[in-house]
């Protein structure tokens, strides 16, 4: 046990999108590795673009994930009388004022800056105000420096410092009395006692602007890590024009969640030329110092190839699980047929999404299938019709119904008939699956059984007889 917290905060304004997963993800292994704590805060200050079905994709993605977090979900918008309450410290110690300054007045003074070639800045207008205007809206401006230097040494990114000239009196509560990001997430990071933020490096401008906030509020500066971005292939920043980003969308294009994770995780952390990290490992090897500075590209076909793997590795009975309702959209019901995990094991070696597991398992289920009109027009042929003939009556007396035995039952039917399995094996196969790229066909009569194989090599003998 140790006493880092770390936390993962998304703002729920969409799906949770890959490059969150996998910040989360980080934290989590960080947490998990180091026998701390994992807290899910869910950002959601922004009310006009927040809600609840966001708020319900990002906890079922998690869940899916297997991200488990031991604190929240807190709701920053539960909390806002504890900003406030900071807000007004903040003030009441000179750390914080009051700005009367309008919206007009500071776009005419950015605009200036601008022509006259300056940086826009807040000018500082009611940083010394003696008197407060009555009846004027204000906001509330955080006091800071306007000298020296604001450092922090990034886990993953080394040394960043800041000019404090450069960092602007930053609003922490707007006119209608709500906070602002950078100040809520810097009153929750320290109440909840975060040791370490670990987040996109899109935030890295926040950052300075927050540890001032934290020095002004007198609590410790956690430790940052800023994780680069997830990049396309074309090298532009990863989105919807370069396939799926939603990680649910991946569970429904067939793609299991250790592969998801272990997918994630070396996008951006290496371990040696290490590929395959079971959960475990992972919550052993992972650390942060091991995580590149330059951005990871996304590569959906590594995805694919380890969800391969774990496909063709994966317990037959929780795959089972998984395909039902793949199998349920296509309008399969497996208790109509054949054990799924049997029909599973008959396919893991040839699947490489679980989608891809479902269109091959149909066959199993359904005898109304047409013939693959090529693979009928080549092997379903009359002089095929007695080599199946002869296989029905060797498997309507097989006692043995296992591979093996099956094999055997071959054997003897080409021995005394003096044909080779090449001769009768592709027939076999459209008579039972349809086509002929299907499993092996021991494997398929076994998981059919020999009554219902049988049903099936009848049906291919009188459709060659009618053709
Ligand atoms: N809510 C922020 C986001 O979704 C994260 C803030 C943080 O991690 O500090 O980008």
């Amino acid at each position: 046990m140790s006493d880092v917290r770390l936390r993962f905060a998304p703002s729920p304004t969409g799906y949770l999108h890959v490059g969150g997963a996998r910040t989360a993800l980080f934290n989590w292994l960080l947490a998990r590795k180091q026998g701390g704590k994992f807290i899910l805060r869910i950002e959601d200050t922004d009310v006009a673009r927040s809600t609840q079905e966001s708020v319900d994709a990002i906890l079922e993605g998690m869940t899916w994930l297997g991200l488990d977090w031991d604190e929240g979900p807190f709701f920053q918008s539960e909390r806002f009388p504890v900003y406030l309450e900071f807000v007004e410290k903040l003030v009441a110690e000179g750390k914080a004022y009051r700005c009367y300054c309008t919206t007009e007045e500071l776009e005419a003074k950015r605009e200036q800056a601008m022509k006259e070639g300056r940086k826009p800045k807040y000018d500082g207008t009611c940083r010394n105000r003696a008197e407060e205007p009555a009846g004027r809206p204000s906001v509330i401006r955080f006091r800071a420096p306007e000298t020296g230097v604001t450092a922090f040494d990034d886990l993953i990114k080394g040394r960043i410092a800041f000019a404090n000239e450069e960092l602007d009196d930053l609003i922490i509560q707007r006119t209608d009395g709500t906070p602002t990001y950078n100040f809520t997430v810097v009153i929750d990071d320290a109440t909840m006692g975060v040791t370490t933020v670990i987040r996109g490096d899109d935030h890295i401008n926040n950052t300075p602007r927050q540890i001032l906030m934290y020095e002004a509020l007198g609590y410790p500066v956690p430790i940052f890590a800023h994780v680069p971005m997830i990049l396309g292939s074309d090298k532009a920043r990863l989105s919807k024009r370069h396939g799926a980003t939603s990680v649910m969308a991946y569970r429904d294009m067939g793609y299991l969640p250790e592969a998801m994770v272990n997918y994630l995780v070396r996008l951006g952390w290496s371990f040696g030329d290490e590929e395959i990290f079971s959960r475990e490992e992972l919550i052993q090897k992972f650390s942060i110092e091991n995580v590149g500075r330059s951005a990871g590209v996304f590569n959906p076909d590594k995805l694919l190839w380890l969800n391969h793997h774990y496909i063709k590795s994966g317990d037959p009975e929780r795959l089972a699980e998984l395909l039902k309702p793949f199998l349920k959209e296509r309008g399969i019901d497996p208790a109509t047929g054949p054990s799924l995990p049997v029909v599973v094991k008959t396919l893991q070696e040839r699947s490489r999404t679980m989608l891809e597991m479902a269109d091959g398992a149909i066959f199993y289920y359904r005898d109304d299938f047409a013939y693959d009109e090529q693979a009928a027009a080549k092997h379903l042929v009359p002089a095929t019709a007695p080599l199946l003939a002869a296989l029905v009556t060797k498997l309507e007396s097989l006692v043995d119904v296992t591979q093996a035995g099956i094999e055997a039952a071959f054997k003897e039917s080409m021995a005394e008939q003096g044909i080779k399995l090449g001769q009768v094996g592709p027939a076999v196969r459209v008579a039972l699956c349809g086509g002929t790229a299907s499993p092996g066909i021991y494997e398929v009569i076994e998981a059919l059984g020999c009554e219902e194989t049988v049903a099936r090599l009848k049906r291919a003998v009188a459709f060659i007889g009618k053709a």
